[in-house]
């Protein structure tokens, strides 16, 4: 049990036989933390088949909070949150969104910033932007940055990065997307988060299987530096815990307090320390 993040092999098994909390038949999975970073693994991941299997019918393994949150509209607050965030941490002209998914974010930042671009696994996203370029990428696989074949002021990344089989490999195809003196932003779980702590397995971003490694600040920072090394490249990383913007009601539904969540509007949201990292990387 190796941490892709730190490159440490000093690891603990933490939860063994645990399967994904919608899919059951995905699993089971023994997960395991860095004693050196503290970010969480999985030592049996699943292969790239039972990945690309599992994303094929990704809609239906959604939880149940998570369908009723994004039918209400009540997921927008998140998304308007992700794209105040990168829009404030934007450098010069051309963006990349990497993982860019139904392009909630890419959409809403393409409405002020032009020159954008997005890449995901499979076709085109029907409701993306006509300015936004698109590139299909499997990012779980070797070399899918040079598919791309340019470089970008700003790349950013929101809740990819824990979806990935090899984070360090994620890393070092994201630097190479960034042009010279342009940055990375990587947004995704912080498992050393208060409210991972708290929260245990009912914390929402515990998701084994789907969320195949999540690193902690310290994990992020690391990863991000040792790969820039390798790269020879000379950059500056700044982690930050990141208070997203949730919809009250969204979550008090993960919460499982529905019967308190009805009486409140959707759009009603609130910075909530629900444990999420920012990496910010910018190219010296
Ligand atoms: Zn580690």
């Amino acid at each position: 049990m190796h941490c892709d993040y730190c490159g440490s092999d000093n690891t603990r098994l933490v939860y063994r036989g645990m399967s994904h909390k919608v899919d059951t038949t995905f699993g089971p999975f023994d997960l395991f933390r860095c004693n050196h970073c503290g970010s969480l693994g999985t030592a049996n991941p699943p292969s790239e088949l039972r990945l690309s299997e599992f994303y094929q019918h990704y809609e239906q393994f959604r939880p149940l909070w998570y369908k009723e949150g994004a039918r209400s509209g009540a997921l927008d607050a998140q998304y308007v949150f992700y794209t105040d965030f990168i829009e404030r941490h934007l450098v010069g002209r051309s963006w990349l969104d990497v993982g860019a998914g139904h392009a909630e974010v890419a959409n809403k930042l393409a409405r002020t910033r032009p020159n954008g671009s997005a890449a995901d696994i499979g076709p085109r996203p029907g409701g993306l932007d006509r300015t936004v370029e698109y590139s299909s990428v499997d990012m779980n696989r070797n070399g899918w940055s040079e598919s791309i074949g340019r470089e970008f002021d700003t790349v950013f990344s929101v809740a990819v990065w824990e979806h990935v089989l090899t984070p360090s490999s994620f890393a070092h195809e994201c630097l190479s997307l960034v042009a010279n003196k342009g940055r990375l932003i990587l947004i995704c779980p912080d498992y050393g988060s208060f409210a991972r702590k708290v929260l245990g397995r009912s914390w929402p971003y515990f998701e084994p299987g789907e969320h195949i490694t999540v690193p902690t600040r310290t994990g992020a920072d690391l990863c991000l530096q040792r790969q820039a090394q390798m790269k020879g490249i000379d950059v500056d990383v700044r982690v930050q815990r990141l208070n997203v913007g949730y919809s009250v009601r969204y979550l008090l539904e993960v919460l499982r307090l529905r019967a308190v969540a009805r009486m409140l509007p959707p759009t009603l949201s609130a910075p909530l320390p629900t444990g999420m990292l920012a990496a910010v990387v910018t190219r010296k």
